[in-house]
């Protein structure tokens, strides 16, 4: 354990623990009670503590413990992603790279280089930003968040992770060591996109994301996930439901970009109306229906007279 104290008169005083196990942190974090913070990348945290936004005193620095950095993938038990892995170690894998690409277009878009050299899947997931460009893809891919703390540990479905804007349901010294994503299925495919006026170092104004799995040319089962248009990133069942059961259609998928403009409830702010965001949910969730089922190998029926909008 590395601790020291910085005390400049203008800044504000903080303390930095490295834990380099588990049950360390989970000690230094009940030592620390609630105005001690898990540093992961700090490109949240240390941002939000030097703008005065959150009241720390001490940053528990879980980049050491070994599981938070782990990075594994097998075809049965699929992948799994240390919660404080930088998003270039993710996204440069190769297993991930080609059974979820999903993730790799919303992890590559973080920030910019500089930021994915240090930003992580759990820090964005436990940031809980309703904008989380992660979320939505770790929704559709059915992602779960390992989690310890002075009670064991537990596992929590990312649709279930997030309560609200900053809000999520880590208990009092809990933290998520892990992310554990099941393997691809035969004739599945994900995507996700996203919907920001510049291309790096902003949040969405809206993003999607779909997973699709064909059995004889019929969807077999959907995920649906929308963000940036509610107080958290949602799982749309009913747009999933719209296209369960049955071929893709040009009906089908309007109905399931339908159900999600239908769920999002989005707030007017400096980056979209919420007019905006809602037409953005829909159209999202059409194309990312496409691209999922493209990366499946079928292709989704065109409505006549359709012509592609630049991305
Ligand atoms: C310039 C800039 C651009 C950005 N652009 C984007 C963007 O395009 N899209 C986007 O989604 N985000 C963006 N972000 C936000 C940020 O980079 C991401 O949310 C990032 O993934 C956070 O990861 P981190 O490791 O830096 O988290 P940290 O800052 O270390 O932590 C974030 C929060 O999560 C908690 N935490 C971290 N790890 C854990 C854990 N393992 N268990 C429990 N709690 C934990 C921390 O206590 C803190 O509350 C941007 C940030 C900056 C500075």
């Amino acid at each position: 354990m590395l601790l020291c104290a910085a005390g400049e008169t203008n800044l504000q005083a903080l303390k930095y623990a490295r834990a380099s196990s588990i049950d360390e942190a989970i000690e230094l974090l009940r030592e620390g009670g609630p105005a001690a913070r898990v540093l992961a990348g700090g490109t949240d945290v240390i941002v939000a503590a030097r703008e005065r936004r959150l009241d720390v005193d001490l940053f528990v620095d879980v980049k050491h413990v070994p599981e938070t950095a782990e990075l594994s993938f097998d075809a049965t038990d699929g992948l799994t992603v240390g919660a404080a892995l930088p998003c270039y170690r993710i996204y440069g894998d190769d297993d991930v790279r080609t059974h979820y690409p999903a993730l790799v277009e919303a992890i590559s878009v973080i920030g910019g280089t500089v930021v994915q050299g240090r930003a992580s899947l759990g820090g964005n997931l436990c940031n809980s930003s309703p904008a989380a460009d992660s979320i939505p893809a770790m929704i559709v891919l059915d992602a779960s968040a390992n989690i310890v703390g002075p009670s064991g540990e537990r596992s929590v479905p990312v649709d279930e992770f997030c309560t609200g804007p900053g809000q999520n349901v880590l208990g009092a010294g809990e933290f998520v060591i892990s992310i554990q994503f099941p393997a691809p299925s035969s004739a599945s495919g994900a995507a996700w996109q996203r919907f920001t006026p510049r291309n790096e170092m902003d949040i969405a104004v809206a993003n999607a994301a779909t997973s699709l799995q064909f059995v004889g040319g019929a969807v077999a089962s959907a995920r649906i996930a929308i963000g940036a248009v509610g107080p958290r990133p949602l799982l749309v069942e009913p747009a999933a439901a719209a296209l369960a059961g049955g071929p893709l259609t040009v009906d089908s998928i309007a109905a399931a970009a339908a159900a999600s403009r239908a769920a999002a409830t989005p707030i007017d702010d400096m980056r979209g109306s919420i007019k905006q965001r809602r037409h953005l949910a829909g159209l999202l969730t059409e194309r990312t229906i496409r691209d999922a089922a493209a990366r499946a190998g079928v292709t989704a029926p065109e409505a006549p007279g359709t012509s592609e909008v630049r991305r």
